[in-house]
């Protein structure tokens, strides 16, 4: 299997190119339009790989390409790779819903897996607020998040996904609820999700369930972004399998989609 990173420059890209090769995966192409002409191996600090940063993606030549840029740069890399029949992997995030409808019309047309977080434990995390919201849908609900100081989009979007599984269970029993973003009262009934942003944070996720007297919280803490990383390669390994075109998710790779 041949592997092409966009973004391989940035934090993530740097950690997939490190990790496919510690799990004896071929990186045969990466792009970005920083450290162009630079080899991808030693960007990523594992020495040289023979593979030189390139910004063109037009030449793409690889059967699984693997995104973490940013909205516009992921729509335009996902386009060319569609069109070639390359399968995608994306971990961007920070679309808008306009962004979002395109890259999803692009995506179907090859066997692809968007996930706004590749962490296993962020994927349990997500099936846990599931269930929660199943036992507790009579509760206010809040999502919370905390992020590095140079994290472009809020509230992320692993926040966003884990208050729309919360809103989908409560619309199941007749309680529907709107996404509210950071604002600065709860008016009525509605699921507040709010990003903060400083210093070097990982990533912390907490849905809160609030009751009388009483409140569940469910955290995430991600305190290194290998567990992104490990998690994409599972993707990229799961993936590299499928031969239907379609979108699918982090929770088909992990098997954990009709848990509960
Ligand atoms: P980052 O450090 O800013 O890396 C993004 C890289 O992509 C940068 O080097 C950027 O260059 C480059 N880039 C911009 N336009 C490009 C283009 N047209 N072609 C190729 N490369 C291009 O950001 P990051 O922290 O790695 O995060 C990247 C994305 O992944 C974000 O959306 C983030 O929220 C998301 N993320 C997802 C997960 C997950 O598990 N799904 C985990 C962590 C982060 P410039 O710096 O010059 O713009």
């Amino acid at each position: 299997m041949r592997i092409a990173v966009t973004g391989s420059a940035g934090r993530m890209g740097r950690l997939i190119v490190k990790h496919a090769i510690s799990e004896g995966l071929k990186v045969v192409q990466a792009f970005d339009i920083v450290e162009v002409g630079r080899d991808a191996g030693e960007v990523a600090g594992v020495g040289k790989i023979g593979v030189t940063i390139e910004r063109d993606v037009e030449k793409l030549n690889a059967d699984v390409l693997v995104d973490f840029t940013n909205p516009s740069a992921c729509l335009e890399n996902a386009r060319v790779a569609s069109r070639k029949g390359v399968k995608l992997v994306i971990g961007t995030t920070g679309f808008s819903k306009e962004q979002r409808e395109e890259l999803e019309e692009i995506c179907s047309k090859v066997p692809s897996i968007i996930s706004p977080n590749f962490s296993i434990g962020v994927n349990a995390f997500f099936k846990i607020a599931e269930f929660a919201a199943s036992l507790l849908h009579s509760y206010d609900v809040e999502v919370f998040e905390l992020h590095h100081r140079h994290k472009k989009d809020a509230p992320s979007g692993t926040a966003i996904r884990v208050a729309e599984i919360v809103r989908e269970v409560l619309a199941e029993r007749g309680r529907k609820l709107d996404l509210k973003f950071c604002r600065d009262s709860k008016k009525g009934d509605d699921i507040g999700v709010f990003g903060i942003r400083g210093g070097d944070v990982v990533g912390e996720h907490t849905v809160v369930f609030f009751g009388e007297g009483e409140r569940v919280e469910i955290v995430h803490r991600a305190t290194s972004r290998d567990c992104f990383a490990k998690g994409a390669i599972l993707a990229v390994k799961w993936i590299s399998k499928v031969e239907k075109p379609g979108i699918y998710s982090m929770l088909d790779v992990l098997g954990l989609t009709k848990l509960f």
